[in-house]
Parts: structure tokens; C-alpha cells; sequence
């Protein structure tokens, strides 16, 4: 029986940890399907308060789960695969294991959103990514597409422009989501070349290795193939939340949900970071809803000692 389980070991999870662990209920985190969650993803964070020359996302991370495991709090890997909020203690179950738990903060994150192309997620690390600050390098001097029309699309097209030969901004609309400085920014990149409106049919890579792609213009029909090296996805994100259909609130695109900061329907699971966020999804907020939620569970549990 733990004190408090946390699902989920990305920012928020971790700082959930840490505050809990200071609280002396030896929180219990379950790593997840992404152990460190998109910061373990990433390579330079420049806006996390306190590191004024950066700091390596991975490294961030891993200085957090330090602090964690520093005052008692335990780890385990593995996913999550069932919940059971029916009645406390709540049961959480990863695999063959089952954990009872007096609270339950869930901190799963949101995961990158795929095109659905055949073998696309096997080419994940063979040209497919869904993280340019990551991957970006690895494309020096080679032709690379970013797929989507929102902000992130954008950002890593400029990014990418560092590295790349050339661009390919693919957009299945004439019209972006992105903010205009950031369309403004890519446009004039001469680098990154817009192919809109068009969608991937099809991903090239006769040997496991990207070599390109196939788009369609959805106006009038017309394929284009483009030799590449890399596709970059950047379509957005959806949280991880499937296991919590029908037991915690959540809206149409499937966040939880939260009153009063961190609270659920659930008297004594909260919510924090990504997973009910998709506003702001920065790291630090990400964290700050882990302190929330921690300090939650710690009146909670003061409030229900049974
Ligand atoms: P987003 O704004 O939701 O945009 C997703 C884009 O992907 C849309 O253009 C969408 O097309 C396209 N898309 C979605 N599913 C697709 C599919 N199956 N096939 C092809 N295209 C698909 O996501 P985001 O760009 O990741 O941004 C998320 C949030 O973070 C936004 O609030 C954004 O402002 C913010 N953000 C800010 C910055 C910054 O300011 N520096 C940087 C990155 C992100 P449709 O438009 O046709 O639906």
C-alpha cells in the first residue's frame, strides 16, 4: 500500500515527487511509456528559470529524478494499463503488477501525434521524428520535410534550416494555425520551400531508411514524389489518457480535466502537467502543477488518515 502513486516521470511527475517525498509519503512513480517524458526528448532548454546559459533537457530531467529518489521517492518502470478509482485504496496496474494507492497523482504527459502512415512508427530513428531539436542534426546537408501548419511546424522548419539542404513545409491546408510571425519567419527562410495543400500518402524507404516521400494536392488531386532524407512530424499532440475513459472527466480531445487547480471528480486523484495542459505545455508550468498536486494528495491524505 503506497501513500501516493504518481503515473507518470516527466517534469510534472518528478516535481510531484520531489514535494511528496519532502513530505515524507515515499511517493511511488510508475516511468511510463516515455520515462522523462518530451524533456528527455529535447536538447537545449533555455527557458526553465535558474539555468541562464540552458540547460540539456535529458539532463534537466535526470537532475530532477535525483532530487526525487534524494528524499525517498521510489521508481518503477513500466506502463500503466489499468486504473481502478471505483473505491480507495486505488489500484493501479502496470503489466503483471498492481499497485494500491491512499492518493493518485497523474502525470502522464501528452505524446507526439503520427501521420498513420504505413510503417511510419518503425522509421521512427530511420528519417521519421517527431522531435527536431533532437534529431536536427543528424540531417546536415540533406533534404528533410516538416509535416503540419501549426507553431511547431514552423519552429522546426527554421530550426531545421540550420542543418538541412532544404525544407519541405508540408501543409494539408492553404491556411495555417500558426501564429504570423512564425509563417513570416519560415516564408522567408530560402531554405524552406511550402508544398500546400498537400498531404503524405506515403512514405519511401525501400531499405529502412527514409529516401522519401509521396504527397497529394488536396485541391486538385495531383501526386508529387520528393526525395528526402528526413520526415519531421509536427502535428501536434494528444494526451495519454485512454486508460482514464470513463473514470476521470476529460474534453473532447481527451485532457483531464481539472477544478481548483489540480482536483478531480475522484476525491484523491489530481492531475498535473501535459496530460490536462494543452495551452501552455511549457516545463516549468508542467512543474509548477506537480508541486500543486503534491501539496493536494499531502491535505488530502492529512484529511483522510483511514
Ligand atoms: P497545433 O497548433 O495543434 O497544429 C497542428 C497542425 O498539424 C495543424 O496545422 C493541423 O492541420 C496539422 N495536423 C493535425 N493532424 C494532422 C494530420 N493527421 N495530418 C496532417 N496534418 C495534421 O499543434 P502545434 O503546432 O504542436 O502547437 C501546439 C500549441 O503549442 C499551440 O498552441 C502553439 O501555438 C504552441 N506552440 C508555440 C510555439 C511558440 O510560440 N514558439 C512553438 C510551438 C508550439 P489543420 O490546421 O489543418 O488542422
Amino acid at each position: 500500500m503506497h501513500n501516493v502513486v504518481i503515473i507518470g516521470s516527466g517534469c510534472a511527475g518528478l516535481t510531484a515527487a520531489i514535494y511528496a517525498a519532502r513530505a515524507n509519503l515515499k511517493p511511488m512513480v510508475l516511468d511510463g511509456h516515455e520515462p522523462g517524458g518530451q524533456l528527455s526528448l529535447t536538447t537545449h532548454v533555455e527557458n526553465f528559470p535558474g539555468f541562464p546559459d540552458g540547460i540539456l533537457g535529458p539532463e534537466l530531467i535526470e537532475n530532477m529524478r535525483k532530487q526525487a529518489a534524494k528524499f525517498g521517492s521510489e521508481f518503477k518502470a513500466g506502463t500503466v494499463t489499468e486504473v481502478d478509482l471505483s473505491s480507495r485504496p486505488f489500484k493501479i496496474t502496470a503489466g503483471k503488477d498492481t499497485y494500491e494507492a491512499r492518493a493518485l497523482i497523474v502525470a502522464a504527459g501528452a505524446s507526439a501525434r503520427l501521420l498513420g502512415l504505413k510503417g511510419e512508427r518503425e522509421l521512427i530513428g530511420h528519417g521519421v521524428s517527431t522531435c527536431a531539436t533532437c534529431d536536427g542534426y543528424f540531417f546536415r546537408n540533406k533534404p528533410i520535410a516538416v509535416v503540419g501548419g501549426g507553431d511547431s511546424a514552423m519552429e522546426e522548419a527554421s530550426f531545421l534550416s540550420r542543418y538541412a539542404s532544404r525544407v519541405y513545409l508540408i501543409h494539408r491546408r492553404d491556411e495555417f494555425r500558426a501564429s504570423k510571425i512564425m509563417i513570416d519567419r519560415a516564408k522567408a527562410n530560402e531554405k524552406v520551400e511550402f508544398v500546400v495543400p498537400y498531404v503524405v500518402d506515403e512514405i519511401f524507404a525501400p531499405d529502412g531508411m527514409v529516401t522519401g516521400v509521396r504527397v497529394r494536392n488536396t485541391a486538385n488531386g495531383q501526386p508529387r514524389e520528393i526525395p528526402l532524407d528526413g520526415v519531421f512530424v509536427a502535428i501536434g499532440h494528444d494526451p495519454n489518457t485512454i486508460i482514464f475513459r470513463g473514470k476521470l472527466e476529460m474534453d473532447q480531445n481527451g485532457y483531464l480535466i481539472v477544478r481548483h487547480g489540480t482536483l478531480t471528480g475522484v476525491p484523491g486523484v489530481f492531475v498535473a502537467g501535459d496530460v490536462q495542459d494543452h495551452r501552455y505545455r511549457q516545463a516549468v508550468t508542467a512543474a509548477g502543477s506537480g508541486c500543486m498536486a503534491a501539496i493536494d494528495a499531502e491535505k488530502f491524505l492529512e484529511a483522510h488518515k483511514d
